[in-house]
């Protein structure tokens, strides 16, 4: 197809106008990095959670799902570090008021430097390797020098009046309970920023009821709430999100060959969904969390560049350590397979290996594959265009559109048979109202793969027309085909 044209805010827009994403509350101007998904955003998100659900609990028999509470016991995130350690380094510019987080100041910096030639982008590569040595060594003092060495300014003031660096920890608070208690602190529960701890503090509960044995995952999805400060980029970065995050329980020593293997499996999957290879790459963390004795991000090149899309990391015992010492619980595996001079191993705390996708950061890796502008032209030598969502079969919102040619002879009646007949198989929709061509343009522009058109012809032959999304191209097939041809394309 000539002329495809991939730009990021015409997509934004048609993910409002198409009814996939909204801004939140937005009849009040909206709330700052929170979204809502529509029609069609609610569905698809659904598909992609599915997916990995299935490709998690279903493909793996040594994976189970759960599904914790947001609301967690305070101490939970005593135990995890986030009360003390769940801080980004920030910086103000004292002129706009404007605050930042320090990475994604000089990230942005350098961003532009690269922009400008070869010469710069060699600069911009020395300032960031020199902001992760002194990330690496929580050298903050040595981060605003070379801020201000840089002259990097503040978008809004265009000044380089900076404050110092100071860390701000990015969990939301609330109360719980409707009595005030003595001390506020006591009524003082948080919104998890991370759905792993949930899975932390049931892993006992797991691995008894189901009778697990190691090496063994608990998967989950669920909300994850940060108070981000730099929130941009649509819904790549958002203070309420989706996390799909799966814990994978081993013996100690052997946490290194499990990090590969899912370091593997995991951008193997990302491939069977449809994002070429092409577009993910790996990023080792340079400075590892407080828990973590490997990490690495699988990163996908979005229109606004290389960002982390799933993190995978390899956390030690230190989180069920944590949960004994402050539960004051055992939190062991009693290891029957494991033998040492023929006789059971005995107890240990398991290693853990996390993966960690954002759902709504696939959401967005997907639309933004799948969003195209296309042109081209006609056999009589006119131009033609349209814009289209080419979402995989296998997960696009709506499967099949039922057009029936007229709203009168019989057609919406035959429509309508075929509608029943497949909508408990998959997702249909029904459309009578104006021109075919229009309507066509339309599905393109939902990403709906398979449309059938019913005319007079029908009814003399019982064949419809099926067109492709994807070629556009059209072939007359029987009623009775139509089920399995659309349920063959999305298994
Ligand atoms: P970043 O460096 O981009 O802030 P992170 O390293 O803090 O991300 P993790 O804590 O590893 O992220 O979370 C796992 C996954 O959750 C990320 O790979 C990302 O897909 C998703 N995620 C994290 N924060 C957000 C957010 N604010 N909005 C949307 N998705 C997020």
């Amino acid at each position: 197809m000539a002329n495809e044209a991939n730009n990021f805010a015409e997509l934004v827009s048609h993910c409002k106008e198409y009814g996939y994403i909204f801004q939140s509350s937005e009849i009040y101007d909206g709330l700052a990095a929170v979204y809502d998904y529509g029609q069609n955003g609610a569905q698809l998100k659904k598909n992609i959670r599915d997916e990995w659900w299935k490709s998690m609990t279903q493909l793996h028999e040594n994976i189970v799902g759960i599904d914790a509470a947001i609301f967690m016991h305070p101490t939970t995130w005593k135990a995890s570090g986030h009360v003390d350690n769940f801080s980004d380094p920030m910086i103000d510019n004292k002129d706009s008021k404007k605050r930042y987080r320090v990475d994604h100041l000089i990230e942005g910096f350098a961003d532009e430097l690269k922009a400008k030639g070869e010469k710069e982008a060699k600069e911009a590569d020395e300032i960031l390797a020199a902001m992760d040595a002194l990330l690496a060594k929580d050298d903050y003092a040595g981060l605003k020098k070379l801020i201000e060495d840089n002259k990097i300014t503040c978008s809004v003031s265009k000044t380089c009046n900076w404050t110092d660096v100071r860390l701000f920890n990015l969990m939301f608070k609330t109360e719980f309970g409707a009595v005030a208690a003595e001390n506020p602190d006591e009524n003082i529960v948080y919104l998890r920023p991370e759905t792993a701890q949930g899975i932390f503090v049931n892993f006992l509960n797991v691995q008894k009821t189901g009778r697990m044995k190691i090496p063994f995952g608990i998967a989950q999805t669920g909300k994850a709430f940060r108070n981000e400060i730099v929130a941009r980029q649509f819904i790549f970065r958002m203070r309420e999100f989706e996390q799909m995050e799966m814990q994978f329980f081993v013996r100690p020593g052997t946490q290194m060959d499990w990090y590969n293997y899912w370091k593997e499996e995991r951008k193997k999957w990302h491939e069977s969904i449809g994002i070429p290879a092409g577009k993910l790459r790996y990023h080792n963390h340079v400075k590892l969390a407080h828990y973590a004795d490997a990490a690495l991000d699988i990163e996908f090149e979005f229109p606004f560049g290389w960002k982390e899309l799933e993190g995978i990391h390899s956390r030690t015992d230190f989180d069920l350590k944590q949960h004994q010492e402050y539960s004051k619980k055992k939190i062991q595996y009693f290891d029957n397979d494991l033998k040492e001079d023929g006789k059971p191993y005995g107890n240990y705390t398991p290693y853990v290996v996390e993966t960690s996708v954002g759902l709504d950061r696939l959401f967005l890796t997907i639309l933004s594959l799948a969003y195209a502008e296309e042109k081209w032209t006609k056999e009589d030598g006119s131009e033609d265009s349209r814009v289209v969502l080419r979402i995989p079969a296998k997960i696009a919102p709506t499967k099949l559109a039922i057009l029936p040619l007229v709203k009168k002879d019989g057609l919406p009646e035959i429509a309508k048979e075929l509608m029943n007949q497949c909508k408990t198989a998959f997702h249909c929709f029904y459309e009578e109202k104006d021109a075919i061509g229009k309507r066509y343009r339309r599905m393109d522009a939902i990403g709906t793969p398979f449309c059938v058109t019913i005319d007079h012809q029908t009814k003399e032959d019982n064949t419809v027309t099926i067109r492709y999304r994807d070629s556009m191209q059209q072939e007359r097939v029987t009623l009775d085909e139509v089920k399995n041809l659309v349920q063959k394309n999305i298994s």
